[in-house]
Order: structure tokens, then C-alpha cells, then sequence
């Protein structure tokens, strides 16, 4: 085992392995290495942040999580991962199996109550999310209802049947891009009633220029004939729950840190430094040194600017696959390199605002508000309004917000790096 880095003395015994990254992936990968191996994790990270994009900001005592991150796996290993560093407490329903839900899958998980004060718990939030649309607000996901009917109007109700109804006797083909994937199932106006302009804001990429593989891929299943069915037979299953008397709701619920996504990983992070290995903040990876064709070393400019080698046995690497290709400089063939330097790569900011007032943005809801939305997320689909969607922290947990009287909402912009 070599190293050459001068930081803090390494367990002479234990070979490193340098994982490039402390966001989820790389502090995975370094706790699972001290523990089920004989490898010592050297992290190197380019920011001074821990948890990557699934980082907490803390704002004077108001956190923002940066891309809203609900806790749910269909892999009990993963969850049993999380929970192992961080119970599920529901004072509510301590003991009681609690259905979790994402995205139409749901699972049970296993809660207990505080036996003593702790911020290092996952809690069991519920969640609403609702698009804002002709400046009147949809169920999210959209369904077919008499509210979303009402909010449409009967004119566009009929421009919808009537270019469905073409869409179904004349389908665009050959299918070639997502616009005509959807146009084909949808209808036009339907279409460009609720997924034109969102799917544009949010990829920066017209529909008709990106492709129909894409839409199988990600809108797999849904249909209209599916949604009609769903809205006959849904008085029918509510009655059906209603008799069943269970704990399960209709309401979705996910798990999310007491203190956002990152506080997860920053324990994550101690525990891996309480054993042994290391995290070097401000370091970034700027080369990577192969030698008959294997990675030997890499070079790592730190907080000074200054360049250090650092060499290990074994490298891990989770940052953007564009950056890695073009640190390794003409080592991979030609086409490799020329592919990578074309990923595109979207960007994000998300903008904190704290109000001390809001309006009432929903009068349909006015009895509920107490002035702060009752939403996680706010889809905004108007297409003339940049913000994509908006972030209401006090329903993600009312522990993000240093004092509850005021509504801390983060506002989201998809765009490209410059913009
Ligand atoms: C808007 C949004 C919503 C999301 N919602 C959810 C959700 O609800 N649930 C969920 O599970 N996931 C969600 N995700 C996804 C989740 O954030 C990511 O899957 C996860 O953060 C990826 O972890 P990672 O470690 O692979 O990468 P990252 O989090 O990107 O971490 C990579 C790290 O590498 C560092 N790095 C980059 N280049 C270098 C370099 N040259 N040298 C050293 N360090 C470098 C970066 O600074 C970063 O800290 C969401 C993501 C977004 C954007």
C-alpha cells in the first residue's frame, strides 16, 4: 500500500480505497467499506458540503432541502440501511406498521416512539402535490375528476374528445419523438394542455426533439381509457377502505429526515471518520492517472489550489461521468471521449424565500391554509412563469423552519449552467 497525500495519518495497516465524492453514492460506499472490508475510504469531495445534490442548506436555521428527496426503495436492503441509521419515529402510531407510499408503490415499514429525544429519526410525512395551471390548481398527480373538469371549461373539455378521437383514427407514424408519442395517446390538445410546456421547462428540450423511447420509458402505462376507468371505479374503492377500517389511507405518506436529506448523510459521514477513514473537503479530482490500464493515481487540487497525488489500490468514482472521461485526458478511444464531452447536463437552483405572510392562494382551500400552502410541491405549468416548481419546507418538516409563524419556500428553476 502506497499514499502520498500528507493529510492525517493513515492506519499504516489498511490499503486505501479513494472514493471521489461525498454525496449518497460515494459515503455508501465508504461506510460499507469499513465495514465489511479491509480497505480504509479515502473521500475526496469537491465542495465543502456533505450529500451531494441530496444536501441540506442551513440558512440561519432554516435548511432547505435543494431537490425535495422523499425516502422510499422497493429494496428492503436499502431501507433497512437507512433505518439502521436513522429510526422511523411516528408518535401517533408508535409500534404500528405505517403504509409508506411513491409513486402508485407502496410498502409497510415499522415505527417506534421516541424513547428518548433525538433529532437523528426519519419522520412519516404526508404528501400533497398539485399543479398550478390556468391560474387554478389540479390534483398531482393529474386525474380525472370533476375538479380538474370544472377547472378546464367545457370548450377545452371538447377540444380534448374531439383530437383524441383523431389522434386515436389517424396516429402519427412512424413514432418518432416524444411530442408524437403523446399526441398518439393523448390527443393534441390534450397534450399541450399537460405536457408540453412542463416537460420543455423541466428538460429544456423541445418534445418533438427528444425521443419516443423516452416517453415509453418514463409514461409507461398511463392512459386515457385507464384514467376514465380509475375515476368510475374510484367511489367504489374508497368505500371498500372505509370498511376495512385499517390504518392504510388514501393519503401518500414517505419518510423524510427530521432535519432534511443531508442530515442522513452527515451522520453517515461522522460514523465513517469515527472509524478510521476520511473526508477532505475543497478537494477536487482534476486528473486521473492510469497505467497499463488501470487507474494508479489521482490528482487532486485542494483548498490552497495547490495539485497533490494522491495514489490508492482501489477508486471509486461517482462524480459526472463527462468530468471523469476528460480527467483521464486521451487514455479512452476517441468516440468514448467525444460522447462524454456531449453529455448534456441540466441544472437546478433552487431559490429560499421566507415569508412572513402569504395570501391566500386557493380559496377552495382558504379553511385550511392558515396562510402557509398545504402542499409539498407546487407544479408550476404556466408557460409564462419560469419558476418550475415551488417547495413549501413546513410540510416537508416543520423542523427546516427556525421559527413556525413564517412559510420558507424554495423556488425551483431547471436550467442550463451560464443561464
Ligand atoms: C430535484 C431532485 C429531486 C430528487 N428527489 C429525490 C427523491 O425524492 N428521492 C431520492 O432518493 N432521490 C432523489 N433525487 C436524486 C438524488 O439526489 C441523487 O440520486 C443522489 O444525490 C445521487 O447521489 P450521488 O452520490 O450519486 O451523486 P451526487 O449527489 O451528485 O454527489 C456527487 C458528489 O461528487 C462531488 N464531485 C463532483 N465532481 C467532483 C470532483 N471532480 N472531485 C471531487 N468531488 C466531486 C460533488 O460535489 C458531489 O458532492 C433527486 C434529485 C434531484 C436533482
Amino acid at each position: 500500500m502506497t499514499s502520498c497525500f500528507k493529510g492525517k495519518p493513515m492506519d499504516g495497516e489498511k490499503p486505501i480505497v479513494l472514493v471521489i465524492g461525498a454525496g449518497p453514492a460515494g459515503l455508501t460506499a465508504a461506510l460499507e467499506l469499513i465495514r465489511r472490508s479491509k480497505y480504509c475510504p479515502v473521500v475526496v469531495e469537491a465542495s465543502h458540503e456533505i450529500g451531494g445534490i441530496s444536501r441540506t442548506v442551513n440558512y440561519k436555521g432554516y435548511r432547505m432541502d435543494i431537490g425535495g428527496h422523499r425516502f422510499f426503495s422497493k429494496s428492503d436492503w436499502v431501507m433497512n440501511w437507512w433505518q439502521e441509521i436513522m429510526p422511523i419515529i411516528d408518535a401517533k402510531n408508535a409500534n404500528i406498521p405505517v403504509q409508506i407510499s411513491y409513486r402508485q408503490k407502496h410498502r409497510e415499514v415499522k415505527t417506534s416512539s421516541y424513547s428518548q429525544p433525538s433529532d437523528l429519526v426519519l419522520l412519516i410525512r404526508n404528501r400533497l402535490s398539485r399543479i398550478y395551471y390556468l391560474r387554478k390548481f389540479f390534483d398531482y398527480p393529474i386525474s380525472l375528476s370533476a375538479k380538474t373538469l370544472g377547472n378546464l371549461g367545457v370548450v377545452r373539455i371538447f377540444r380534448i374528445g374531439i383530437s383524441y378521437c383523431l389522434a386515436t383514427l389517424f396516429p402519427k407514424r412512424p413514432e418518432r419523438s416524444l411530442e408524437d408519442f403523446l399526441i398518439n395517446r393523448f390527443g393534441d390538445e390534450l397534450y399541450r394542455t399537460f405536457f408540453k410546456d412542463y416537460t420543455e421547462k423541466v428538460w429544456g428540450v423541445p418534445c418533438n426533439q427528444i425521443s419516443a423511447e423516452w416517453g415509453a420509458q418514463r409514461i409507461k402505462g398511463l392512459s386515457i381509457i385507464k384514467a376514465i376507468r380509475h375515476a368510475l371505479s374510484r367511489p367504489l374503492q374508497q368505500k371498500s377502505i372505509e370498511q376495512k377500517n385499517t390504518s392504510t389511507s388514501l393519503i401518500e405518506r414517505f419518510l423524510y429526515p427530521k432535519l432534511g436529506p443531508g442530515q442522513l448523510w452527515e451522520e453517515v459521514a461522522r460514523r465513517v471518520e469515527v472509524a478510521g477513514g476520511q473526508i477532505l473537503l475543497g478537494h477536487k479530482v482534476s486528473g486521473v492517472r492510469i497505467v497499463s490500464g488501470r487507474v494508479d493515481a489521482v490528482m487532486v487540487t485542494g483548498n490552497d489550489g495547490g495539485e497533490k497525488r494522491i495514489e490508492a489500490e482501489h477508486f471509486i468514482s461517482t462524480m459526472p461521468i463527462k468530468d471523469l472521461v476528460a480527467a483521464m485526458n486521451d487514455v479512452p478511444p476517441e468516440e468514448v471521449r467525444a460522447i462524454a464531452s456531449e453529455l448534456p447536463y441540466r441544472d437546478f437552483v433552487t431559490v429560499g424565500l421566507l415569508v412572513s405572510r402569504m395570501k391566500k392562494i386557493d380559496h377552495s382551500l382558504a379553511s385550511q391554509l392558515n396562510e402557509c400552502p398545504p402542499d409539498n410541491w407546487i407544479y408550476v405549468q404556466e408557460s409564462d412563469v419560469k419558476l418550475g416548481r415551488i417547495q413549501v419546507f413546513n410540510n416537508w418538516s416543520p423542523y427546516l423552519v427556525a421559527d413556525s409563524k413564517n412559510v420558507w419556500l424554495g423556488l425551483e428553476y431547471f436550467c442550463q449552467e451560464g443561464d
